[in-house]
């Protein structure tokens, strides 16, 4: 190749790249797939290598990450933070510990880690209080987001030491948040996460830390950037030493002697990363001997004495057979890619959620594409791309639908929306989800009542809105499919004693929108009955602590309605509950427990309760249960065979009781109410 030609490979590979990675760091949206970019990333190390004067120096392979977001306040690090160098099978690997020990005399182990998909932070402590947050931004310099560490719950505001340094980790989004975020971004019409790393970045970096308070995301620490403030000589040493801080790391990492040891540990991930809670892409590799790892040294943009070793990206191809178009309760119209069945990630997949029209048009989708799909979060099957060399000729672009696949009323798409919606409140398809949300377990709660019976309740024109449920007769049930006698009055008292819950559960029942189980409970909590809320302006509403003026004016507008007015008076007439019966806060106020007002952790093996009741009864007597213990935390109750969140409360400070302490307080408690 001419000098000419060369220059300008690499100028069309760095282009792409960049552009590839401001949608990945600066957006929180990629359109390649890491493989895709690893790949061209690949293929320009190689030229590099091959014309080491031609490298230009700003070159994506001389930089670490994205710019830095104008929104945020920027933070220089005291020590750079670095990428890491990529391995993708064993001979990267072999020749990896080559050149290791060409570089030192001094003996080699290597510390192995999970390749945490998250984003990386620097934590800085003062004093043992935590101060400051950053990412990684460039590399020198990152996005102070302090605000938004400070609502993780995995990172302690306090040390166990008052120590001052700067530690470095990765946050993350568990896979089942994950799903969570995107169904709720899907049913709310708004665009969904590619990835947990995506829906971790673009939750961290948020102006309001309310919403990242919401995402429940986790981290895990797996450096030190000031070793020398530790008494560790090794990264082993460091992460015990991290441990004992109080700090979460991540249990699963190994010593290993040789570079087969460390391979012998990969193919065991290779399986086992499925089962794991979080997602990992690859396994960390470092020379555990801090003294060795100076020695060795760093190139402009990565450790010489660390590499990731890449797990190949799990994809399969498939054709696409059909789109199917399903209605959602509060109308949002979803298409689903019916595809040729195929094996991925340990199971069979035939169907993958396309989430809105943008997607089909912004990917080209068609019918009868050949298409690579993989799995987000390592569970949800989705279109990566299109292969386009093999589409048939004669292909059309798929025509998005225009009116609803069920009543057929025109579809709207809102601005601010991706979403396609069926606006007719009367769309069999909406009722009948409307139908099995109010069933749903944290709504009216009604056993037996599934999809299948609703359906045919409502086909056969038993019921056309909730109330109706109500008013259904034994000879009625019994003229659905499968149903006899037993079930019958099953059904008939299942649908009974739900005329005793709490109006927190209809009001969530009633599926208005924006109102999730926890508003639905608040607003209960504060108005205490349907009539209250129903007569509440939309500044009433929002005046109750966490609830906005989107939730405010949803509930105002869905009561507003002469249907929703209808459905109350249908209920009240069947006699349900209209009122909360929850405790209120006066009723806590006047209760007297050294549970009132403090946070409780349950852990271990409780033998005279069963952890459920030990909430519910702590609960009622003015306490709040929490999952994770951290600073905040005021009683930890021990049980048998309790593990790292007993550790964590020793090493907090936090007070530790055991089961006959709880059950003495409950009852002195009990006593005095
Ligand atoms: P990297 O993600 O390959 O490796 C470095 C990072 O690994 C560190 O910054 C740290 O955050 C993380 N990490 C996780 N666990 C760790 C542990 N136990 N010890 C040390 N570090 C750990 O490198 P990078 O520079 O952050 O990103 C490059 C990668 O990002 C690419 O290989 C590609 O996969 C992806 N990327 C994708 C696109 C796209 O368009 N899809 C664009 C840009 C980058």
């Amino acid at each position: 190749m001419q000098k000419q030609d060369i220059l300008n490979k690499m100028a069309i590979l760095n282009e792409q790249l960049k552009r590839w990675a401001v949608e990945y760091y600066e957006q929180d949206a990629p359109k390649a797939t890491d493989s895709e970019y690893d790949k061209t990333y690949h293929e320009l190390v190689e030229l590099e290598t091959e014309y080491p004067d031609l490298i230009s120096p700003d070159s994506i392979t001389q930089q670490v990450g994205g710019d830095v977001s104008a929104e945020f306040s920027k933070v220089e690090h005291r020590v750079p933070m670095l990428s890491l160098s990529n391995a993708f099978n064993k001979d990267d690997l072999v020749a990896f510990d080559k050149r290791i020990k060409k570089l030192t005399n001094l003996p080699i182990n290597y510390m192995v880690e999970l390749k945490i998909d998250g984003l990386a932070i620097n934590l800085r402590y003062e004093n043992g209080q935590f101060v400051q947050g950053a990412t990684r931004g460039n590399g020198i310099v990152g996005e102070d987001i302090t605000h938004n560490l400070k609502t993780v719950k995995s990172i302690p505001m306090k040390l166990s030491h008052p120590l001052s340094v700067e530690i470095r980790g990765e946050c993350y989004m568990p896979k089942k948040s994950f799903i969570a975020l995107n169904e709720e971004r899907d049913i709310q019409g708004e665009n969904v996460f590619a990835n947990p790393r995506n829906a971790a970045a673009g939750s961290l970096r948020q102006l309001d830390s309310k919403i990242t308070a919401k995402r429940n995301l986790s981290t895990f620490i797996y450096t030190v950037a000031t070793p020398e403030l530790f008494r560790a000589t090794t990264q082993s040493g460091a992460l015990d030493e991290l441990d004992e801080l109080g700090l979460k790391t991540n249990h699963e990492r190994q010593l290993c002697e040789t570079i087969e040891e460390v391979w012998d540990y990969i193919e065991a991930f290779r399986d086992r990363r499925h089962l794991l809670d979080y997602e990992i892409d690859g396994i960390v590799v470092k020379v555990n001997d801090f003294r060795a790892q100076e020695e060795i040294g760093y190139t402009v943009k990565a450790p010489k004495w660390a590499i990731a070793y890449k797990f190949p990206a799990e994809e399969a191809e498939t054709v696409i057979r059909d789109i199917e178009w399903t209605v959602g309760r509060t109308g949002v119209v979803t298409p689903t890619a019916i595809m040729n069945p195929v094996r991925l990630a340990g199971t069979t997949v035939s169907r993958a959620s396309l989430h809105n029209t943008d997607l089909i048009e912004k990917k080209d989708i068609r019918l009868l594409d050949h298409v690579m799909i993989h799995k987000a979060g390592d569970i949800i099957p989705e279109v990566t791309r299109v292969l386009f060399d093999k589409r048939h000729a004669e292909s059309q672009p798929y025509q998005i639908l225009t009116r609803c696949p069920v009543c057929y009323s025109e579809l709207e798409k809102i601005e601010s929306e991706v979403a396609l919606r069926c606006m007719n409140p009367m769309c069999p398809a909406q009722i009948k989800e409307g139908l099995n949300h109010f069933v749903s377990r944290n709504a009216m709660n009604i056993d037996g009542l599934g999809p299948r019976l609703l359906e045919q309740m409502y086909d056969l024109s038993l019921i056309k809105n909730v109330a109706d449920l109500y008013y259904l007769t034994y000879d009625q049930l019994l003229t659905l499919d499968k149903v006899k006698d037993k079930s019958a009055n099953n059904l008939l008292s299942a649908i009974s004693s739900s005329k005793e819950n709490s109006l927190e559960r209809l009001l969530f029942g009633l599926g208005i929108q924006h109102v999730g189980a926890k508003a639905a409970k608040l607003i209960s909590e504060h108005f205490l009955s349907i009539e209250a809320i129903m007569n509440a302006s939309k500044d009433e509403i929002s005046s109750i602590d966490s609830i906005g003026p989107v939730i405010a004016d949803s509930i105002e507008k869905y009561f507003e309605k002469d249907e929703a007015k209808e459905i109350i008076n249908e209920l009240r007439s069947a006699g349900i509950n209209l009122r909360y019966l929850g405790q209120t806060s006066e009723d806590v106020q006047s209760i007297d427990s050294p549970f009132k007002g403090k946070t409780i952790v349950l852990t271990g093996k409780l033998v005279d309760y069963n952890r459920n009741d030990a909430k519910e009864k702590i609960e009622s007597l003015g306490g709040k249960v929490t999952g994770s213990v951290s600073k905040k935390t005021d009683i930890v109750v021990a049980g048998e065979d309790a593990g790292s969140k007993l550790e964590k409360a020793h090493s907090l400070g936090v007070l530790v009781w055991n089961e006959k302490q709880m059950i003495s307080a409950i009852e002195n408690s009990s006593k005095v109410e």
